[in-house]
């Protein structure tokens, strides 16, 4: 069972990194557009920023999460020891911590 959701985060990292990848095309292909269209396109690069930090954070909790099956401590709450619910796990996957330390 572990290994499947480690499979599906595993393809969840290609795909977000994936998205990391357009992003950084996105800006590249932006450059050369003239100078009307300039505060646009800074609109559009906080975007692309705060998508792209979002997907590494994303990445971030992914990859914790299965170095955290790989030592066995998967659906441990960091903090306190105790196991994780499996209702919480299921609704956040890669929670760290368990709803009563969470808060
Ligand atoms: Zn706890």
């Amino acid at each position: 069972m572990t290994e499947q959701l480690k499979l599906k985060f595993t393809e969840r990292i290609v795909e977000l990194q994936k998205r990391i990848g357009a992003i950084h095309r996105d800006f590249a292909d932006g450059r050369d557009s003239d100078w009307s269209e300039q505060a646009g396109e800074r609109e559009n690069e906080e975007v692309l920023n705060a998508l792209e930090s979002e997907a590494k954070v994303e990445i971030q909790h992914l990859s914790n999460a299965i170095t955290r099956m790989e030592n066995g401590s998967y659906g441990v709450c960091q903090t306190c020891g105790e196991d994780i619910s499996p209702q919480r796990l299921q609704v956040q996957p890669v929670a760290e911590h368990c709803i009563v330390c969470a808060k």
